[in-house]
């Protein structure tokens, strides 16, 4: 099947020709269609599936070139990188036309915002909190939509904003369109979707581990304390230019990219209480190749896209399983191949087990060669807490080089005692709304 079967505008198969892609993902094959008959959709589909294009074609081509008075696409995402993306996508693929688009999410002023809704625009795309502010103040009016796409919604759940979405709902039009798209389907998506969609067309074509087949995975058994040892080892060893590499905690990201920076290596943060500048920065260094190591939370490496990133780290493995698998799914993107290595602490092993059940399959155990993987001392403390300076030797940092270890003492590590209680760090990791916007997270 190639784009031009799919009966897009001329302007818009341009526009997906300059992108360089020849035939269409399989979500758009099966979305392009249905969306431009106006109907409903229902899709489960992850990051890197070519989702975003699956909508957003053919709502450019339903909105045609007439501009409107009153906004006529509203999409919402749960982060403000999946926001600024899409809206991206939306420029890239409207560029043949005049339609207005623009993105709105928080941590950022509001007149810029309010001054775009003045000025016109056609196609929304925002987080849910920044929205409804916007909405309460009567800056934007929703009674002229026609569409609404909730992108991500299983990960909108997961962040606590249900109930900011049913009150953005109360100003939009119970006559409309709606598309859900959702790399899971939960029983509350399922009920999200019983109570927004009308009949949809039901498309799936995203078995979770689906892009796994792609991408190298490994695991190395190694001692917390030896994981940032390890960790600059591979990057070195291996002359990796650009690695994603995810932490649990924000204060573990920003630990880690220190600990980088000690090693010589170029390293930013990416997580929710940075500033909107400072994650854009961190972004676009990474993506231009000036930056190394991007160190980041889940939330928010949530819809960065990077073609052909080549290495994905676990530095801490996900508590939930299906997060592995958006993890790795930043790398072997359309088509290349990429490795995702999870470093794997004793009191890790549990999640290992929930991952390896989920994806169906059993990772392979990486040996490595010229670097010690146990403890050389305690281990250091790994929560989302600064550390502590008392004595309790807890927090000792790690023995550099220690003379235990010479080359191939390689996965020796995790099969040590434990250094360090499992119990210690089980913050719930998914916050409550307030929780996610005073903490200037993804709102
Ligand atoms: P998404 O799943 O929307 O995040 O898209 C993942 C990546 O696939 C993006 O970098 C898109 O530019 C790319 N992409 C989207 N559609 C296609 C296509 N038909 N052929 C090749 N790449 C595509």
């Amino acid at each position: 099947m190639s784009f031009d079967q799919l009966g897009l505008a001329p302007s818009l198969l341009e526009a997906v020709a300059a992108e360089g892609y020849s035939t269409p993902t399989p979500i758009q094959a099966k979305a392009i269609p249905a969306v431009l008959e106006g109907q409903d959709v229902l899709a489960a589909a992850q990051t890197g599936t070519g989702k975003t294009a699956a909508f957003t074609l053919p709502l450019l081509h339903r909105l045609g070139q007439d501009t409107a008075t009153k906004p006529r696409v509203l999409v919402l995402t749960p982060t403000r990188e999946l926001a600024a993306q899409v809206e991206q996508s939306v420029k890239t693929y409207g560029r043949g036309g005049h339609l207005r688009s623009t993105v709105i999410f928080g941590g950022v002023g509001y007149q810029p915002q309010i001054s775009a809704f003045r000025k016109g625009v056609d196609i929304i795309v925002a987080t849910p909190g920044r929205l409804l502010d916007h909405l309460q103040q009567g800056n934007v009016d929703l009674s002229g939509l026609e569409t609404l796409v909730l992108d991500e919604a299983d990960r909108m759940l997961d962040m606590g904003f249900i109930h900011d979405i049913k009150r953005v709902l109360k100003h939009v039009p119970a006559k409309r369109q709606t598309l859900l798209f959702s790399a899971t389907f939960s029983k509350d998506i399922r009920k999200l979707a019983a109570s927004l969609l009308h009949k949809p067309v039901e498309i799936d074509v995203a078995p979770r581990n689906a892009t796994a087949d792609r991408i190298d995975q490994k695991v190395v058994m190694v001692e917390k304390s030896r994981k940032r040892a390890l960790l600059s080892h591979l990057i070195g060893t291996g002359d990796w230019s650009q690695v994603l590499v995810f932490t649990r905690t924000k204060h573990g990201a920003n630990r880690l990219v220190k600990q980088l920076e000690t090693d010589g290596l170029s390293a930013a943060a990416l997580h929710g209480n940075k500033s909107q500048n400072a994650r854009t920065k961190a972004l676009d260094g990474f993506k231009a190749g000036t930056l190394r190591v991007l160190v980041a939370t889940d939330i928010a490496a949530r819809g960065i896209d990077i073609d052909a990133l080549p290495h994905v780290v676990n530095y801490e493995l996900p508590n939930v399983p299906e997060d592995y698998v958006h993890r790795i799914g930043r790398t072997g993107r359309a088509g290349s191949a990429g490795e995702a290595v999870s470093l794997v602490g004793p009191d890790e092993r549990k999640y290992l087990k929930d991952i390896e059940k989920l994806i169906g399959s059993s990772i392979e155990r990486m040996v490595v060669e010229g670097i010690d993987l146990r403890s050389a001392g305690h281990d250091e403390p790994e929560d989302d807490r600064p550390p502590r300076r008392d004595n309790g030797g807890g927090n000792r940092p790690p023995k550099r080089g220690g003379g235990r270890g010479g080359p191939n003492r390689a996965n020796a590590g995790g099969e040590a005692p434990k250094a360090n209680p499992a119990g210690r760090r089980r913050k719930p990791r998914r916050g409550k709304r307030g929780g996610q916007r005073s903490g200037g997270g993804a709102n």
